[in-house]
């Protein structure tokens, strides 16, 4: 599919506008290409332009594509977007490279446990409910700074903050909660930003955008 790598081209002069404007470099921002629900002959068009990073948000289907992948291509990134079951943990830090979605204490001990027993010390983001939406997963604003702490002391190497904003609220105000959480929590990457928002996420600070649709096109 040349669609896919041509889109890729556009989502990067994007980024890389959007960081010119903010003033910010190109280089500091890491486009996260969101391969969830797309086979592997769809990623491949993408792997073969030059794209190393990738997100899904289950354990269970990115089990089914990335091993061959990863062992193809030995380079590739794989963050884990998406809620993580704690029965899950060990296949996860075996599979993935980031992980994005750290959001309860029995989560950050299990992961931290693993990590500890496999010698796979990952990066992580703490995920953070910025629109207190209680069908989304996230630690509470106001209990970010805390949970991060409780992380650290488990041993996790917490590295930055996730979001993802309620779908029909303003995403800038979401993206500047978060950048200044961050701040508060020190740490320094912000995962922000998706297909619609990701210009904007830059802006305030994005040092992670995850774009799916506006790469892969829309899901089925
Ligand atoms: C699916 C998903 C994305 C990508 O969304 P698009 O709108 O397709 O870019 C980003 N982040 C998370 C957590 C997702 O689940």
């Amino acid at each position: 599919m040349a669609g896919i790598a041509h889109r890729l081209t556009d989502v990067k002069a994007k980024i890389a506008a959007a960081a010119r404007d903010a003033e910010r470099d190109p280089a500091a921002v890491t486009l996260v290409a969101v391969s969830k629900t797309f086979e592997a002959e769809d990623i491949l068009p993408a792997i073969e332009a030059g794209q190393r990073v990738f997100g899904e948000n289950r354990v269970q289907e990115a089990k089914g594509k990335w091993p061959a992948l990863k062992e193809r291509f030995p380079d590739i990134e794989l963050h884990l977007i998406g809620p993580l079951q704690t029965n899950k943990v060990k296949e996860a830090v075996a599979l993935f490279d980031v992980i994005e979605s750290v959001d309860r204490p029995k989560l950050a001990s299990a992961l931290a446990a693993e990590m500890a027993r496999t010698g796979r010390r990952l990066p992580c983001f703490v995920q953070v409910n910025t629109g207190a939406e209680p069908q989304k997963a996230g630690v509470a604003p106001a209990d970010t700074a805390a949970f991060v702490e409780q992380c650290r002391a488990d041993g996790l190497d917490v590295v930055g903050l996730m979001c993802i904003p309620p779908a029909d609220d303003e995403a800038a105000l979401h993206f500047a909660l978060l950048a200044k959480l961050a701040r508060a929590c020190g740490v320094a990457k912000l995962s922000m930003g998706m297909s619609g928002d990701y210009p904007t996420a830059i802006l305030l600070g994005a040092t992670h955008v995850r774009v799916g649709s506006a790469i892969f096109g829309v899901r089925g």
